[in-house]
């Protein structure tokens, strides 16, 4: 077995109850390197075209990588692949915390979940054994409650919790999956796809101290992980995570102009002195980490108050803040603390959910809804209790909550007429919290992301708006999405997680030293591009092409009316021109189809005749 794995493959069957144990091969690791890579081989390979997502043949597969638990700094981290049902796309969505950790120190670098069982039920992975139990008391319970419950029911008080709460059990497409408390799979709708199995949760015991994996060179890889906890961690680029984390994104947004506001109708919010990482400070007990991870970026808060009660948060994150605060019109922490703590309980995706409450905030404010509609919420921006309630509406789908709970672009389509031009997607996947008229380079990884929009495929504001690029150029703006691309999905399946400030060079050091291979930074660049164009022909399998590569009617039309970026939108010839170039500098056809020669560089030349058969 190739070291850095613990070599097998968990599949349940919910349908039969039947778990089989599957080897890993060597071909297998080598080509896909693990977590995201593995995911994209996998879903192409068992997937049929154009299932329901929430049918039983889609598969939720959760996968761990080469240095997840292995104390490598940001890699304690695990990732659900599967059909999205909020957009139709490929997904993985990956989330940090301690579980994924478990997985593979238990002895499984991944668990692939199929079928459908007969009653809500949980599974229980005890180190050797694997059991599906009876979760059927848990039936509508919070993430909180379920989560407690069953470390008490299995009587291991280490024992790690993946768990829906009631969004997913009501097949909400912005439910996500919520691991120790407060890290969510969120974005994409896995939630959903786990309720629409009847799985609840999936409980681990493992012991920490005795791994069921091993490192190819152990000296080698503790010298260069000190090296890189000197040099990088505890250096000056990871000074942001160590100090404030992401809330300090708050205020960099809001001066340069792209922090969504009123459902992105501005790009500075008035309040953001109310928001921001210097009042974060002020609530933060502690600084967190995930398993074994020497950034520690999280921050630990707490809420003590008259109108929330007593609140213990590992958040609120960055997107949390700026997607249930400025883009609703709430200007209060506190409330963002009590939002984030109820979502996360929920069990639903803080970026989609924000964006969809806002967008319902607009059209309650221009009268397309009114109080018979919102079962008599005033649902203003900037009104928290209607907020509120307006997230326990949509994870019970209850009134306006049911088609909410579909997303923004349902939504609008429900409303009719010119109501699409409010609402902030691509592919069905809701905007998260960077408006690209401030960074046109966001609107070209938006409109490309594999998922739907998404900031963590690239992130080119790094270099644009928070950088040297000029960020109103369509100039370069191609080549730098599809680096940041190729890149992150060779991070995706190492699994590192965003915050390593990483290149090539450092990921294939990290990835020789626990496997024992020997990988150059070209090879893992070829791997990263590898894996976003098998990717694409899944999704392309799909029926997905040019026309699902769009950006907001807002983005485009309408120009930012304040804040340093006034006056300015991302014009269609500005967007088509970056469109243009990406699709050229992929080796893809206009449409976004990937042309042969390209597949046959990367080992996929007979992937391109099964796409292509099945898209016709
Ligand atoms: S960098 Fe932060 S989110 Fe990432 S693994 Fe470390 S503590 Fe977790």
């Amino acid at each position: 077995m190739v070291p850095g794995y613990a070599g097998r493959l968990l599949h349940i069957d919910l349908t039969k109850n039947i778990v089989k144990k599957i080897r890993l091969k060597k071909s297998f690791i080598k080509e896909y390197i693990g977590g995201k890579g593995f995911g994209a081989r996998l879903m192409y390979d068992m997937v049929p075209p154009r299932i329901d997502p929430l049918s039983p043949v889609n598969p939720l597969i959760f996968l761990t990588g080469p240095v997840t638990a292995t104390g490598a700094p940001a890699s304690a981290r695990d990732v659900v692949v599967t059909k999205s049902p909020k957009t139709g796309t490929f997904l993985d969505s990956n989330s940090g915390g301690y579980w994924g950790c478990w997985l593979k120190i238990a002895g499984y670098d991944g668990l692939i979940i199929t079928g459908r069982a007969s009653k809500l039920s949980y599974i229980y992975i005890n180190d050797g054994s694997v059991e599906l139990r009876d979760a059927s008391g848990y039936a509508g319970y919070g993430v909180y409650a379920t989560t407690k419950g069953l470390i008490k029911e299995v009587g291991d008080n280490n024992a790690k919790v993946a768990a829906i709460g009631p969004a997913g059990e009501n097949l909400v497409k912005l439910a996500g999956i919520v691991n120790d408390l407060h890290h969510v799979h969120a974005r994409g709708g896995p939630g959903a796809v786990m309720g629409s199995k009847n799985l609840k949760a999936i409980v681990i015991s493992a012991d920490h101290r005795n791994p069921k994996f091993d490192l190819a060179d152990r000296d080698g890889f503790n010298k260069y992980n000190l090296k890189i906890i000197r040099e990088v961690v505890r250096g000056p680029p990871e000074e942001w995570a160590r100090t404030d984390g992401t809330p300090i994104i708050v205020r960099w947004s809001n001066d340069v102009g792209v922090l969504p506001t009123r459902n992105f109708q501005v790009g500075v919010f008035e309040y953001v002195d109310n928001i921001d990482a210097e009042v974060m400070r002020s609530f933060r007990t502690s600084k967190g980490a995930c398993y074994r991870c020497s950034i520690a970026c999280r921050n630990l808060t707490r809420l003590k108050d008259d109108k929330w009660g007593e609140i213990e948060l590992d958040g609120p994150e960055y997107e949390t803040i700026a997607m249930g605060g400025s883009n609703t019109g709430v200007g209060d922490f506190k409330a963002i603390i009590a939002w984030n703590n109820l979502v996360d309980d929920l069990g639903m995706d803080t970026i989609s959910l924000g964006n969809v409450t806002a967008l319902a905030m607009e059209a309650y404010e221009k009268g397309y809804i009114d109080k018979n509609i919102t079962n008599g919420l005033e649902l203003g921006f900037g009104n928290i209790d209607a907020q509120m309630e307006l997230a326990r509406m949509i994870a019970y789908r209850k009134g306006i909550g049911d088609i909410l709970a579909e997303g923004a672009r349902e939504f609008v389509m429900w409303l009719g007429g010119d109501a699409y031009k409010m609402a902030l997607e691509t592919k069905g996947l809701e905007y998260p919290a960077y408006d690209p008229r401030g960074s046109v380079g966001m609107a070209l990884a938006y409109a490309t992301s594999d998922r739907g929009a998404c900031h963590l495929r690239a992130w080119p504001i790094a270099e644009e708006a928070f950088g040297d690029m000029d960020p109103f150029t369509p100039e370069g703006k191609a080549e730098l999405v599809i680096n940041m691309q190729d890149l992150n999905a060779v991070k995706w399946s190492m699994i590192f997680c965003d915050f390593l400030d990483a290149d090539y060079e450092m990921i294939a050091n990290y990835f020789n030293y626990v496997t024992g291979l020997n990988y150059s930074a070209d090879t893992m660049r070829l791997i990263g591009e590898r894996i976003n164009n098998l990717i694409r022909l899944f999704n392309v399998r799909e029926g997905f092409s040019r026309k699902d590569d769009y950006i907001p009617y807002r983005i485009a039309h309408e120009k930012m009316p304040r804040g340093p970026n006034k006056g300015f939108s991302v014009k269609p010839e500005i967007f088509n021109k970056m469109l243009d170039d990406y699709y050229e500098l992929r080796g893809w056809n206009r449409d976004g189809v990937p042309k042969k020669g390209k597949l046959r560089r990367l080992g996929l030349y007979k992937d391109f005749f099964k796409t292509n058969i099945h898209s016709m």
